[in-house]
């Protein structure tokens, strides 16, 4: 099946729920066994099934799968929003006394877990401020468990080299996941470029609507994680499980499978399968809202490179964008809806001069939302962890939605307009 029909009906199994044509919530908490042994099968992860829905529930699968089959990858676990995802996502593999290795640039939400949590808990997350390879390469110790990056920076926009990564990563023996939240599968599939593991906030696009938080992590199902013994939670006995050994019992599906068996059993942070429903809702029109989003995008950000008061347009699919020739190779059909741009005015009187752009924390809404990283999401920072994120003063955000395109320019020129008086 094509990227569309997947998004649209993939998974659906209309005699299964009654004919209905959605998917339905099934917002029961616990599943009742056929018998003694096959509840014992289940305990033992010996026959696939539902037991409780802290570990798995149908309407989740549903979600679940279609994700997985967008990206390219084996299987899924949807999480109660993208934090979650990405906390499984590294403690699956890493515990105290290891280390990652990450952008700098990457969504101040991450960089508070990696560099206040993370620390906490022992793992040491190296933020590597540069863009280039061999700054990763030598970040990487014995100790290394992953590269961590983000296709799109958030909210610095910049292109992952996600296949130069890659081959780091696996030169060292170790995975790379990556962040697609901001591209989604439509404009990039991470794995076809040797990513091993994708985490997305559900919350943004593949939703769409702004009305669920989710996250979801996918697994490509392609590293070894035999290949060395730097991932002996994977590859030795788990006493929690019986002593099963992940990699011996589920072979390619054994990371995704120990996510869910282990650690969202441990911490409880599943998603609501109510959430998976809206979710399921918005992913059924995400290929024509990300058409949309892209072409509001690339008109704005032209019409804003032209202007005489922007200091500077961020968006990769400008021919003048340093990251052109990245997002050529790696964003299909365009360069999503995120714009950064500097507005040589007041900051404060443009956000507050705007009409039809929303002043809100969030994006990939099919409405434009307009956000002032220095004043708010990257408040908490210091000067020089703003400069190292990218941000400056003058620096806004916006997440293009899917008015029409006359009004959004001219809500922009007109705030640009009261900020200089
Ligand atoms: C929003 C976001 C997150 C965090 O997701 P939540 O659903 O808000 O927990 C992670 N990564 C990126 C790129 C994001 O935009």
């Amino acid at each position: 099946m094509n990227f569309e029909t997947l998004a649209t009906q993939g998974f659906l199994d209309l005699k299964k729920q009654n004919n209905t044509v959605s998917t339905p919530i099934y917002a029961n908490t616990a599943y009742s066994f056929d018998s003694v042994q096959h509840a014992v099968d289940l305990f033992d992860l010996k026959v696939a099934g539902d037991i409780y829905s802290r570990l798995s529930n149908p309407t989740n699968d549903i979600l679940e799968k279609r994700i997985a089959a967008l990206e390219g990858g084996i299987g899924a676990l949807a999480t109660s929003s993208g934090q979650s995802a990405i906390l499984i996502a590294i403690l699956n593999i890493a515990e105290a006394g290891d280390e990652v290795v990450t952008s700098a640039k990457i969504y101040g939400g991450t960089y508070n877990l990696f560099a206040k949590t993370f620390k906490q808990m022992g793992i040491n997350v190296k933020f590597i401020n540069s863009d280039n390879l061999e700054d990763y390469e030598n970040a990487i110790t014995e100790k290394t468990k992953c590269i961590y990056t983000e296709t799109l920076g958030n909210p610095s926009i910049k292109v992952a080299d996600i296949e130069g990564l890659a081959n780091i990563a696996h030169k060292h023996g170790i995975p790379l996941i990556v962040d697609n939240t901001v591209p989604t599968p439509y404009l990039c599939r991470p794995i076809e470029f040797g990513a091993d593991i994708i985490i997305h906030s559900t919350t943004k696009y593949l939703s769409g609507h702004g009305n669920a938080m989710g996250g979801i992590i996918v697994d490509s199902g392609n590293f070894d994680w035999e290949q060395n013994d730097k991932f002996k939670m994977l590859t030795t006995p788990d006493e929690s499980y019986h002593g099963t050994i992940y990699s011996k019992a589920f072979g390619k599906a054994a990371y995704i499978l120990k996510c869910r068996a282990h650690l969202v059993r441990d911490l409880g942070c599943i998603q609501n399968p109510f959430n998976s429903y809206l979710t399921i809702l918005g992913v059924e029109t995400l290929h024509v809202r990300m058409d949309r989003h892209c072409e509001n995008a690339l008109k704005l950000a032209k019409h804003l490179e032209n202007h005489p008061h922007i200091n500077y347009v961020n968006y990769p699919y400008l021919e003048s964008s340093p990251d052109y020739k990245l997002a050529q190779k790696y964003l299909k059909h365009g360069a999503s809806s995120l714009i950064g741009f500097g507005v040589d005015g007041d900051g404060t009187k443009f956000i507050e001069a705007l009409k039809l752009f929303i002043h809100a924390t969030n994006l990939g809404d099919v409405r434009s939302i307009i956000t002032y990283p220095a004043g708010t999401t990257h408040r908490q920072l210091s000067d020089e962890q703003k400069i190292k994120a990218g941000i400056t003063n003058d620096f806004m955000r916006a997440s293009i939605g899917l008015e029409n395109i006359d009004d959004i320019i001219e809500d922009i020129d007109n705030a640009i307009k009261i900020s200089r008086s």
